[in-house]
């Protein structure tokens, strides 16, 4: 899309070509141009001679060199999608797919889900037959496995971001190395922001362990190749903060206006948390900007963050109109999984939102944490793209060199293991302590998660998946606690509304937030509020929106968020078909709310509290391992604080807040997990 500006200032106008050959033509050879001028291009043929000769490449090489957008290129033009065969390169990140996605069809000249398509959760753009390049997130390609054990499909697999050791991607590159066993002409290519290749290098490395069988030639060398593309960064100054900010949102702030007050022209990339700051982030700069009289159309403010719309992101990659100055506030995908033109300047807040799971309290948060040095150096790194740049680091220079980590911990080390013990449980994998892993998980943490998988029915005594509970359960692309509340749901005769819960909690919220008018929200908010919980109030949200005729007015009226209102019917009509091939019947129980709330239950049973009654007021303890926790506000439920409770998942900031909270009567609890409360049966599971 280019973009337009109007005359009048202030308003931007989008023209998105209609069809893409026609704007394909036009400007082809500067895209090939721009193309050869990328840093990847020099090695073009040493990637391609590496890719053929060995069974694993791991290639290196700094954000926005073109690992990305043209290696798969490459491969293609080599003729690895020949006779059928598919190219694949995976990303953690589901936004970082369509992006890249779009980016490589728009240099081939192609329609996107032709040649050159995606698939990330709930959304396939692909053809078969006719893809050859296919992104995808790490996570799809793993649950493909289930149907294709040893991905038959694909000539090439580039597992990208391998730096950032996803939880998806340290299962993928264990499950990749046992196929290569069985699939010598199946080519790896790993690549990476920073110098991690070692350590990947050796996981990868069985040439000592394999027997030379005669007439070997053809087979690909065993030990993997690694090559590093040079970069070609600019210098970038980097300012500390004198003293520790207390509140970083409002340093950050202040950091752009500063920016944009005295430096020239270059657009200024903001590091932050996640959604709520962004947005928080994005509005106070708006006001402000409006407020500054001198420049004040000068500021272009967009969030980055994923569930943004296609719209919105768009935005992001348009290039930015002359004389003015775009400030681009953005959750970790901008240090590495997006290259964004034209940043000159970066600010830092030194933090990001991280999962940690403490298997002790059992309990996985979403925790807004340091950032490491490496991190930090990458962020860096963005402001040096076009030309030198700087970076201010909202934190101290002494904090930098003394406190913070040098490296970030593999997510593998600090999640709740359930979907991906049950992911190899259907994979066949059966001795999953054992399991050659990048990276090892800690053994407390996989011995919870069969523990709740086991009192989930999933699996059996012998922690092997029970049929057909944990086969069907293991085949939904949902959490696996969200599925068993589907399954049960069918058995209760409530599958029509166990199936809208599940696509509204599989969007980050339905809500609108916005600032200033919190009173407004409430109130909106009551209109649908169920005294049973957040769950019954999701149903009479949808129900609302769907007798509005599916109406933005009305969404826009009610503070609910008009795309997450979309994306919940595309889910739910995905999770309709999903139902259907299971065999599930779409049954409704026709507004018994306590049916729904058993079937929440019988997914959700680790997750109970009650409330304690003799301390401080709200406060509840977990059942499990009586972790002091307290409903978040955001919950129909806050303040109302009844007895018993179930979450759905907890935020911490200076408190573990619930989110998404359910009202149940205890006697469920021993009803649909009577040996998790019991804790008898447990030691039979057999590890
Ligand atoms: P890497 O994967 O090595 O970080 P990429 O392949 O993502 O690098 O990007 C290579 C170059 O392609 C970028 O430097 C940029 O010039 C261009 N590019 C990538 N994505 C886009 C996009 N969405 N819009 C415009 N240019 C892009
Ligand atoms: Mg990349």
């Amino acid at each position: 899309p280019r973009l337009v500006d109007d005359e009048e200032g202030g308003i931007l106008f989008f023209s998105t070509p209609t069809s893409s050959s026609s704007s394909s033509r036009f400007g082809y050879s500067s895209i090939d141009k721009q193309r050869q001028g990328l840093p990847v291009y020099k090695y073009r043929n040493g990637i391609l001679y590496l890719v053929e000769n060995h069974a694993t490449t791991i290639i290196v090489g700094e954000t926005g060199s073109g690992k990305t957008t043209q290696i798969p290129q490459y491969l293609n033009e080599a003729g690895w999608a020949e006779g059928g065969r598919v190219i694949a390169c995976t990303q953690p990140r589901r936004l970082a797919v369509q992006a890249v996605a779009s980016r490589v069809a728009e240099e081939m000249g192609v329609k996107l889900g032709e040649e050159v398509g995606y698939i990330i959760r709930f959304e396939d753009l692909t053809k078969p037959g006719v893809t050859k390049i296919k992104f995808l997130t790490d996570g799809v390609l793993l649950r493909e496995m289930m149907d294709d054990p040893l991905l038959t499909n694909y000539s090439v697999i580039m597992v990208d971001e391998a730096h950032e050791r996803s939880l998806a991607t340290d299962i993928l590159l264990g499950l990749l190395k046992k196929i290569q066993r069985r699939r010598p002409d199946l080519r790896l290519i790993i690549s990476s922001a920073t110098i991690e290749a070692r350590t990947m290098s050796s996981f990868f490395d069985t040439s000592g362990r394999m027997h030379k069988k005669a007439g070997d030639e053809i087979e690909p060398k065993k030990e993997p190749a690694i090559l590093s593309v040079e970069g070609r960064g600019f210098n970038v100054q980097i300012h500390y903060l004198e003293e520790p900010a207390s509140d970083y949102l409002q340093a950050a702030v202040s950091t752009v206006l500063l920016i944009h007050d005295q430096e020239p022209i270059g657009d200024i990339l903001v590091f932050l948390t996640g959604q709520d700051d962004i947005d928080s982030a994005v509005q106070l700069l708006t006001e402000e900007a409006q407020n500054l009289k001198k420049n004040s159309s000068g500021l272009v403010v967009l969030p980055l963050y994923s569930g943004l719309s296609r719209g919105d992101q768009d935005l992001i990659f348009a290039p930015t109109p002359r004389g003015k100055r775009k400030v681009i506030v953005s959750t970790n995908i901008a240090e590495t999984s997006l290259t964004l033109e034209g940043i000159v300047y970066v600010v830092d807040s030194g933090f990001s939102k991280q999962r940690f799971y403490n298997p002790i309290s059992d309990i996985e948060n979403l925790v807004v944490a340091p950032i490491s040095k490496a991190s930090a150096r990458q962020r860096a790194g963005r402001a040096g793209r076009v030309r030198s740049g700087k970076c201010y680091r909202l934190y101290t220079e002494e904090y930098f060199v003394k406190e913070m980590p040098a490296e970030g911990i593999p997510e593998m080390q600090r999640s709740n293991l359930v979907s991906c013990v049950i992911q190899l449980k259907a994979l066949g994998i059966d001795n999953i302590l054992g399991f050659d892993w990048p990276a090892s998980p800690p053994p407390e943490a996989m011995v919870r998660a069969l523990e709740v998988l086991y009192s989930l029915g999933i699996l059996d005594e012998d922690a092997k998946l029970t049929s057909p509970i944990g086969f069907q359960v293991a085949e939904i692309p949902l959490d696996p606690m969200i599925s068993k509340m589907i399954m049960s749901g069918s058995l209760l005769g409530c599958s029509e509304e166990v199936i809208t819960v599940a696509a509204i909690l599989s969007v980050q919220s339905i809500w609108v937030a916005v600032r200033g008018v919190q009173k407004e929200m409430d109130e909106a908010k009551l209109r649908f509020a169920a005294a049973e919980g957040d769950h019954v109030t999701f149903l009479n949200v949808y129900k609302g929106f769907l007798q509005s005729g599916k109406s933005s007015q009305w969404c826009y009226k009610n503070f609910i968020n008009y795309h997450a209102m979309k994306k919940v019917l595309e889910i739910r009509e995905q999770l309709k078909r999903i139902a259907h091939r299971l065999g599930i019947a779409l049954k409704s129980c026709e507004g018994d709310t306590q049916v729904l709330r058993k079937a929440v239950t019988a997914g959700f049973f680790a997750n109970a509290c009650r409330l304690e009654a003799f301390s401080q007021a709200g406060m509840y303890k977990t059942i499990r391992s009586s972790q002091e926790v307290y409903i978040h506000p955001s919950s129909v439920l806050f303040r109302v604080n009844p007895k018993w409770v179930i979450f759905h998942s907890i935020v911490s900031t200076d408190r573990q807040y619930m989110r998404n909270v359910i009202a149940i009567d205890p006697s469920w609890l021993t009803e649909a997990a009577p040996q998790f409360y019991q804790q008898q049966g447990l030691n039979k599971v057999a590890y």
